[in-house]
C-alpha cells in the first residue's frame, strides 16, 4: 500500500492557511475591529501586536476575536508587521471588551490604553557588557588590582560600570580587555527595578491589624475572585494590611497592580515599599519620562515587573500574570477619567479582578457610599481598623464658627485660628492651612464699573495669580497679564481681588507670621512634579513651619511634626449641585485634617465654617462617621441614586449655543420609551462654555436592575447624526455634573 506523503506532511506541518483574514483592533472610534489579510508565512494568532495601514498611515493594532468575515483576502491590506511582543492575553481582550461595552466607548479607542508605549513592542536591545575570563595581568597595577577584585563576584558589569564601582578611569577597564583578561558580550537590558523580596521585613502586626490581615491573606490564598475594604481610620496601618497580601501574592508567584490617586508624587509610599520588600515598585504614570515608560511597559508583560504602582492608568498594563489589584484611596475621585474613554478605575479594577479570577482589595479611611453598601449587602467583605497605630491619636477637631469669630477686615482667618497657629509654630510644630483653590483670588472685579473678568472662551471667572502676575481661566488655562486698567472703564488701580486662594492665605500668614518658614503647595507651582516632590520632602524633614496647601497635601503623606490642620473654607465643597457634594466634602475634610499627630504629638483640627449646625460638618467633629454614612445611605436611597439606581449623563457640545441645544433636544426626542428609566434635561451645563464650545446636558436616571446601556444603544441609534461641530459624550456613572 502506499503512503501519499503530500497528506502525511500535510496532516503533521499544518502550515498557516496562506492569506486568511483576522479582525484587527485599531486606535480608531470604529464601532468593531478591521479585517486585514495575513501574508503568506506570517504567524499572528488573537492578541497580537501588529501594525497595519489605514488610509495613508500605519497604525498600532490587536489581533482581535472572531473568525473569518468571509471577505475575499485578495481584496483587503495586508497586516504589515507583527511586533516580536507577547500577545495579548484573552483575559485582557475579554476586559477591554467588556470596558468597550460598559462604557459605549469604541473598542479601539480602550485597547489603545493598554498599547500606550509605542517603541517597547520589539524586545530591548542588549547592553553590550564584560566578562571576566581569568588570569592576571603580567603588570599589576593598584587601580587594575581594584577592578579584579571588584570584578571577583562573578556578575556581568558594563564597561562604564566596573569602572565607576572600582573608582578607576574606563582606560584601566579597556587595558584589562586588551589583554584578554575581560571579554565583551552582550547581556539582556538590567530590569528597571529589582526583585520583590515578600520575606524582606515584615512588620509585626498588633491587635486588629492582626485579624484583618488574616481575613485578607487569606483571600488572596483562595485566589480566587473576591473584593475586600478595608475601612480604618487615617493611620490605622492599612497600608501595613495589604502589605501582607501583597506579600502572598508574590509568594504565589502572581504579579501585584497598586492604584494611588497622586503617584507622581508619593516618592514616601515607594520607599516605605522598598522597606519592607527590599526593591521599589515600577512606576506607572503620566509624568514617567518615555523610556521607562517603555521598559516598565515591556518588563510588566514579560513578567520581570512583579509590582507596579501607578495612576489609574496601569489598569490598562498588560501583565503577564496579574494576581491582586489594590486600589488605596478608593473613593478618590482623581481615580474618574473623563476624557475619550469615561471610566473609573476603582469600578474596573473590580471588573479585572472578575474576569481573571483574582482578589481585588479597596482600601479607604471614608469609603465612598457605593463600596459601603456593597460591603453591607455582602458583596465585599470589609475589614475595620477602627484605631491608629501605637500611641498616635487622631487629632482633636473643632469648628470655628465664622459668624462669631470674624476674621478682621481684609483676611481669611479667624483670630482663633491665628492663636492656634501661634501656638503651634511656638512649640516649634509644623501647622498645614488647607484650601482647595489656587491662586490668588478666584475672582477680579472694578470698583469703579464692576467689570468682572472673565474667560473669553468659557463661562468661568479668571483666577488671578499674583505670583505669575497672571489671570488664569483653570477651565482651558488662558492666560493674560493682569492689567493696570480696567478694560472696561479705563479706570487705574481700582481693581479688587474677591476671595481667598492660597497666595493669598499665604500674604496674610506673612504679616501675621514674618519670622516663620512658610511653604505653599500647589499643583500650579513652578518646577512641576519634581519640585513638588522636594518641598514635600523638606516639609516632611521639618524644614517649614505653616503650609498653605490645595487637595495635593491631603493624599497620603506623612509628616510627622504637623500637628495643626486648619481648614480656611470647610463649607467651600458643599455649594455646588453635586449629588456627592457631601460626600466629598466629609471625605477630604477627614483626608486633610488625618494628616495631623501621626506620630504621637498631640493634635488639633479647626474648621472655618458657616454651617456649623451641617451633617457634614457635625459627622466631622463628633467623629461618629457611621451615623453620616447611615443618612448619606438613606437619602441615596430615597432618590434611586447610585448605588440605589442608575446615571449616565450625556454632553452635547457645538460651537453656537443653537446646535448644541438642538442636537441634545434631538437626542432627547430619539430616547425610546422603557419603564423605569427617564432622561431630564436637555439643560444648558453649569458650565456653559468651554474652549468655545457651548454645553448641553442630559441626565438619564434609571432603576438599579435597568438596562442602562441597552437603552442608551437605542437612543444613540435612532438619534439624529452628529453634523458640522456637534459633539456628544457619553459618562456613565458620571461624578461630575457641571
Ligand atoms: P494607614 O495606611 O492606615 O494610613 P499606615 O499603614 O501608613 O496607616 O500606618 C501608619 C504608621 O504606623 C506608619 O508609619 C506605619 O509604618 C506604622 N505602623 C502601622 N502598623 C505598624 C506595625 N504593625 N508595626 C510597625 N509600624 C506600624
Ligand atoms: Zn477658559
Amino acid at each position: 500500500m502506499s503512503i501519499d506523503s503530500s497528506d502525511l506532511f500535510g496532516a503533521l506541518f499544518e502550515a498557516p492557511p496562506a492569506n486568511r483574514t483576522v479582525p484587527v483592533l485599531v486606535p480608531m472610534p470604529a464601532p468593531k475591529p478591521y479585517s486585514y489579510s495575513v501574508p503568506e508565512g506570517m504567524a499572528v494568532e488573537p492578541g497580537s501586536v501588529v501594525q497595519v495601514p489605514l488610509g495613508p498611515r500605519q497604525v498600532i493594532g490587536v489581533v482581535w476575536d472572531g473568525g473569518e468575515d468571509g471577505v475575499d483576502p485578495k481584496k483587503l491590506r495586508p497586516i504589515s508587521h507583527v511586533f516580536d511582543c507577547p500577545p495579548l492575553s484573552k483575559e485582557m481582550r475579554d476586559f477591554i471588551d467588556w470596558v468597550a461595552s460598559y462604557t459605549l466607548s469604541p473598542p479601539g479607542l480602550v485597547a489603545r490604553m493598554a498599547l500606550r508605549a509605542p517603541n517597547a513592542f520589539e524586545p530591548e536591545p542588549m547592553v553590550e557588557g564584560l566578562k571576566f575570563v581569568g588570569g592576571e595581568p603580567e603588570r599589576m597595577t593598584p587601580a587594575r588590582a581594584r577592578v579584579l577584585e571588584t570584578a571577583s563576584d562573578g556578575l556581568s558589569w558594563t564597561r562604564s560600570g566596573l569602572a565607576h564601582a572600582a573608582g578607576v578611569s574606563t582606560s584601566v577597564v579597556d587595558g584589562l580587555i586588551t589583554l584578554g583578561i575581560f571579554e565583551s558580550m552582550f547581556l539582556p537590558p538590567p530590569p528597571v527595578v529589582a526583585m520583590p523580596d515578600p520575606d524582606f521585613a515584615a512588620a509585626r502586626l498588633e491587635g486588629p491589624q492582626k485579624e484583618a490581615a488574616a481575613e485578607i491573606v487569606s483571600g488572596v490564598r483562595r485566589g480566587e475572585f473576591s473584593v475586600s475594604l478595608i475601612d480604618g481610620v487615617t493611620g490605622s496601618g492599612k497600608t501595613e494590611v495589604y502589605f501582607e497580601a501583597i506579600a502572598e501574592t508574590l509568594k504565589r508567584g502572581k504579579q501585584v497592580l497598586i492604584l494611588l490617586p497622586e503617584i507622581a508624587l508619593t516618592a514616601s509610599f515607594l520607599e516605605r515599599f522598598q522597606d519592607r520588600f527590599g526593591a521599589k515598585p515600577a512606576e506607572w504614570h503620566s509624568d514617567l519620562a518615555p523610556r521607562m515608560r517603555e521598559k516598565v511597559w515591556r518588563q510588566a508583560v514579560t513578567g520581570e515587573v512583579r509590582v507596579v504602582a501607578g495612576a489609574r492608568s496601569a489598569l490598562f498594563l498588560p501583565f503577564e500574570d496579574l494576581g491582586l489589584i489594590i486600589v488605596d484611596e478608593e473613593h478618590d475621585p482623581a481615580y474618574k477619567q473623563e476624557d475619550r474613554v469615561f471610566y473609573n478605575a476603582r469600578d474596573m479594577a473590580v471588573v479585572r479582578g472578575r474576569i481573571g479570577d483574582f482578589p481585588v482589595i479597596l482600601v479607604s479611611a471614608t469609603p465612598s457610599v457605593e463600596s459601603q453598601v456593597n460591603g453591607q449587602i455582602g458583596r465585599y467583605s470589609t475589614v475595620h481598623l477602627p484605631t491608629r497605630f501605637g500611641d498616635a491619636a487622631l487629632p482633636d477637631l473643632h469648628l470655628i464658627d465664622m459668624r462669631r469669630h470674624a476674621p478682621e477686615r481684609g483676611g481669611f482667618l479667624s483670630p482663633v485660628l491665628i492663636r492656634a497657629i501661634s501656638k503651634t509654630v511656638e512649640r516649634r510644630e509644623q501647622a498645614l492651612l488647607f484650601l482647595n483653590r489656587r491662586g490668588y483670588a478666584p475672582l477680579t472685579l472694578c470698583r469703579v464699573c464692576g467689570h468682572r473678568f472673565q474667560c473669553p472662551q468659557c463661562s468661568s471667572w479668571l483666577v488671578e495669580h499674583r505670583f505669575r502676575k497672571q489671570l488664569q481661566c483653570h477651565q482651558c488655562g488662558h492666560a493674560e497679564r493682569t492689567p493696570e486698567a480696567c478694560p472696561e472703564c479705563g479706570t487705574l488701580d481700582h481693581l479688587v481681588a474677591c476671595g481667598p486662594g492660597v497666595e493669598r492665605i499665604a500674604e496674610e500668614v506673612e504679616r501675621h507670621f514674618p519670622e516663620a518658614r512658610t511653604i505653599v503647595l500647589s499643583s500650579d507651582m513652578m518646577g512641576g512634579v519634581k519640585r513638588l516632590r522636594l518641598e514635600l520632602d523638606a516639609i516632611a524633614k521639618g524644614e517649614a513651619d505653616i503650609v498653605i496647601g490645595t487637595q495635593l497635601v491631603a493624599k497620603g503623606h506623612n509628616f510627622p511634626l504637623m500637628t495643626l490642620v486648619g481648614i480656611v473654607d470647610a463649607d467651600l465643597g458643599l455649594a455646588n449641585g453635586d449629588p456627592r457634594a457631601a460626600e466629598r466634602t466629609f471625605q477630604l475634610l477627614s483626608q486633610v485634617t488625618g494628616r495631623a499627630g501621626r506620630t504621637g504629638l498631640k493634635s488639633h483640627g479647626l474648621l472655618q465654617t458657616y454651617q456649623p449646625q451641617h451633617p457634614v460638618m457635625q459627622a466631622i467633629v463628633s467623629g461618629d462617621s457611621d451615623a453620616f454614612y447611615e443618612r448619606e445611605i438613606t437619602e441615596r436611597e430615597r432618590a434611586a441614586l447610585p448605588p440605589f439606581g442608575r446615571l449616565a449623563s450625556i454632553i452635547v457640545s457645538a460651537e453656537t449655543r443653537h446646535d448644541a441645544e438642538n442636537h441634545a433636544r434631538g437626542m432627547r426626542n430619539a430616547a425610546p420609551q422603557v419603564s423605569g428609566i427617564s432622561v431630564l434635561g436637555p439643560a444648558e451645563a453649569p458650565l456653559a462654555l468651554v474652549r468655545g464650545r457651548h454645553r448641553f446636558r442630559l441626565l438619564v436616571h434609571g432603576r438599579r436592575n435597568s438596562d442602562m446601556q441597552g437603552f442608551l444603544r437605542a437612543m444613540l441609534s435612532q438619534s439624529p447624526k452628529e453634523r458640522g461641530s456637534v459633539q456628544v459624550q457619553l459618562d456613565i456613572d458620571p461624578q461630575s455634573f457641571v
